[in-house]
């Protein structure tokens, strides 16, 4: 058996818990086993907690919520500032978790832990950054100010992709604008959390401010319906994004849900070639594709010489790619999360072989780094030929394919990526400021990327997407969640 290069921080099958009212509490629940996919070890047993365990989370933040609501803003984030300190005491112990709970490569943790750091820093600022406004002399001897206030208590549900960082992008604004937060990690990477919600507690936020609480659907419809919650943060699939939006609207709750991707990836020919290539890897096949920002259609602009020389470039940096256990530092790309992700991916390979599209090189049997079962790993896989019809060109795969196809020009380019019912991400990889802002102008996507293959929004900027790629109004992270958590209030007061 190959030893992993770096320890490995969880070595019993830890039994997950959820935290309610400063309290750990054993779930009723069912239990189920979360896999270390790339040694295919039971690493944890989590919960499927019921709807009453997370009514009872939502009662524990309600009767929170008045004096942590009227705790000084510049009190509730020193909360945050002793988690971040804590945060980078425990940020390799973290990373390593989650390379273990989801397979990604030690770096793409590290990278992970440290935006979700970045958010907490952000939501530090809550005290300049909730700030009303006001105007003296409205009319003769009225003054007007406006207030943001928070709301009550809110339900985070996370998707099994980013599973620490996703319900920071959240959890910190949340909190620091004075709401309470009941949160739903994904329960196939439960650990990184429940690490988390351990320093949550030694940062000594007041019991029933932070609550976590483990399971699937059963727990999230418990949120949806509890007339106690005011809102609901989602990360996921469109198809569940799309419900939880129109549950959130039927029940007058306020809803912000990220959903699912296919992101278009242009290249020009007067790109820096080399430089291109790099980005196109990290794009394509970083975090084995399961990323929401992931190049998914490479569109190639240019004659058939600099096509050819441009794919073959590519082909041979992705059959390069060293895959194996994230925790081997030398090993570039992980496994995928599971058997069922990997059987999916596999399947939309075979659409693509039988829809026509050519397979330059195939993942289906990877070379693997060390001694692994091979239950998840897929190899970097690039088709060619692939027209906007194809199952490959249409459908989120959330893996390490690259669909290559052909485009005239740049507007032919822009139409492609214009045509698909995402509009989570795209880039364009140039050296001309026109074609790069022409891009940008004309593309209907949430994040752009200039010469940038994933085009994450730092912590202080909005993360959403357009079209079936986002659902609400406000984006996550900095100033826009910030309103997301808070409602104005405007007071009209006549002084004489
Ligand atoms: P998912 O939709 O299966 O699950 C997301 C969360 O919803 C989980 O906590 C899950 O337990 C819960 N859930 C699942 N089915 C539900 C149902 N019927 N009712 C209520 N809750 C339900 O998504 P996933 O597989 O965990 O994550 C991958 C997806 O997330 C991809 O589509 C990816 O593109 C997307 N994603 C989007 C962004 C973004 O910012 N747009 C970021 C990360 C991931």
């Amino acid at each position: 058996m190959h030893v992993a290069v770096l320890e490995e921080p969880i070595r019993e099958v830890q039994v997950v818990r959820n935290y309610v009212d400063g309290e750990w509490v054993e779930s009723a629940g069912e239990m189920r086993g979360v896999t270390n996919p790339a040694t295919g070890r039971v690493i944890a047993q989590v919960p499927l907690s019921s709807g009453s365990e997370a009514a009872t989370a939502v009662r524990s933040a309600l009767s929170a919520f008045p004096q942590w609501r009227s705790t000084p803003p510049a009190a509730r984030v020193r909360c945050l500032f002793r988690l971040k300190e804590l945060l980078e005491e425990n940020f390799e112990v973290i990373s390593r978790i989650q390379t273990q709970e989801h397979g990604k490569v030690i770096d793409e943790s590290r990278g992970e832990t440290r935006r979700g750091i970045e958010n907490i820093e952000v939501a530090c600022g809550i005290p300049s950054l909730m700030m009303g406004y006001n105007l003296e002399d409205v009319a003769v001897g009225m003054d007007e100010y406006a207030v943001y206030r928070p709301l009550g208590v809110f339900g985070i549900i996370a998707p099994f992709n980013f599973p620490f960082m996703v319900p920071l992008w959240s959890a910190p604004y949340a909190v620091a604008a004075g709401n309470c937060v009941v949160i739903k990690p994904s329960d196939e990477a439960p650990l990184s959390q429940t690490k988390l919600t351990e320093l949550v507690e030694e940062a000594g936020f007041p019991p029933g401010v932070w609550n976590v609480v483990n399971g699937r659907e059963e727990v999230v419809t418990a949120l949806l319906d509890d007339p106690g919650v005011a809102g609901i943060t989602f990360v996921g699939s469109s198809r569940v994004a799309r419900l939880i939006y129109e549950r959130c609207g039927a029940a007058g709750k306020r809803c912000l849900a990220n959903g699912a991707a296919k992101n278009f990836i242009v290249v020009m020919p007067d790109c820096e070639v080399d430089n291109t290539v790099v980005a196109l890897m990290s794009s394509f096949f970083g975090n084995t594709g399961q990323r929401c920002l992931a190049g998914a259609n490479l569109v190639i602009v240019g004659d058939d010489r600099f096509y050819r020389r441009f794919v073959d470039r590519v082909v041979d940096a992705a059959s390069r790619i060293v895959v194996g256990y994230g925790l081997d530092e030398g090993v570039q790309m992980g496994p995928l999360k599971g058997p069922d992700k990997k059987q999916r991916v596999t399947g939309l390979i075979e659409s693509g072989v039988a829809q026509g599209a050519r397979l330059l090189l195939d993942g289906r049997s990877p070379r693997i780094q060390g001694d692994y079962p091979d239950t998840c790993f897929l190899g970097p896989t690039v088709f060619d030929n692939v027209t906007p019809d194809m199952r490959i060109a249409r459908e989120e795969i959330f893996g390490p394919v690259m669909s290559i196809m052909r485009a005239a020009d740049l507007d032919e380019a822009v139409a492609l990526a214009n045509a698909s019912e995402f509009g989570n991400a795209a880039a364009v990889f140039t050296t001309s400021g026109k074609t790069a802002r022409n891009f940008q102008y004309r593309v209907a996507a949430g994040n752009i990327g200039i010469n940038v293959g994933i085009a994450a929004p730092m912590a202080f900027f909005p993360f959403g997407g357009m079209k079936d790629s986002f659902f609400g109004v406000l984006h996550a992270q900095g100033r826009e969640i910030i309103r997301f958590f808070t409602d104005v209030q405007v007071v009209i007061q006549r002084w004489f």
